[in-house]
């Protein structure tokens, strides 16, 4: 082994033992630069399939569907202090981006955003984790173009006819001048009823941007029978 790569391999080391990293599907140890274990790597990302929807204008995609090892990875996610999870959740939605859309057109990251107030009580908006981790894959700029302004009820605990009321004028844009004609990808963890993104979406296209593409982690919209069993946790 050469020597350069005995050094990587001892930093490696050191760095998991402080900071040990684990699969997000089932909670068991893996390699720093790993995004699953060897299991998970066959049985969910080998099973990974882009699911596609529409958005108003626009379109979304996702690697996954919201179900059994990538739901309990999200929830522990957003809902159990996971923040380390966005890197591997991340690695995955790139791919899915990657081969859906022009990423070398995209001029700007962005995420549904959190309200101010929950964001300090989760410690982390995993929408903006997600984003930043993409960025920096892509190397594309990262912003904050919407804000959230209004405490809203829990998607989820609503009927769908009362989902679209309860996100009214809940998001408004930061900065007009940031978007003017240009290509903008809006990042969000989960996609279920698709209420939360076209609120989003719609305030992103008042700015005049050329082009707002979607995408999230896992797409829960073909498992609605599941949805009222186990319901969603969506913000
Ligand atoms: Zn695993």
């Amino acid at each position: 082994m050469m020597k350069n790569n005995s050094v990587k391999e001892i930093y490696r080391h050191i760095v998991s033992f402080f900071f040990p990293e684990y699969c997000p599907y089932c909670s068991s140890l893996i390699e720093p630069d790993d995004i699953s274990c060897p299991h998970c790597g066959k049985s969910v990302l080998g099973q990974a399939v882009a699911i596609r929807r529409g958005v108003l204008g626009s379109r979304c995609v996702a690697p996954f569907a919201y179900e059994g090892k990538v739901r309990k990875a999200i929830v522990n996610f957003k809902f159990h202090e996971m923040s380390q999870y966005a890197r591997p959740l991340a690695a995955v939605l790139a791919k899915t981006i990657e081969e859906e859309y022009p990423v070398d057109e995209i001029d700007l990251i962005t995420y549904v955003p959190m309200r101010k107030w929950d964001q300090l009580n989760r410690e982390y908006n995993q929408s903006e984790l997600l984003a930043k981790e993409l960025a920096d894959t892509f190397s594309i700029p990262c912003a904050e173009t919407l804000l959230k302004v209004k405490r809203t009820k829990k998607q989820h605990k609503l009927k769908f006819s009362e989902r679209k009321k309860n996100l009214s004028g809940a998001f408004v844009l930061k900065d007009k001048e940031w978007l003017k004609g240009k290509t903008v990808l809006l990042i969000d963890d989960v996609m279920t009823s698709g209420i939360t993104l076209s609120h989003c979406v719609k305030k992103l296209y008042s700015a005049k941007p050329y082009q707002v593409y979607c995408a999230v982690v896992a797409s829960a919209a073909e498992h609605e029978k599941e949805e009222r069993k186990h319901p969603v946790q969506e913000e």
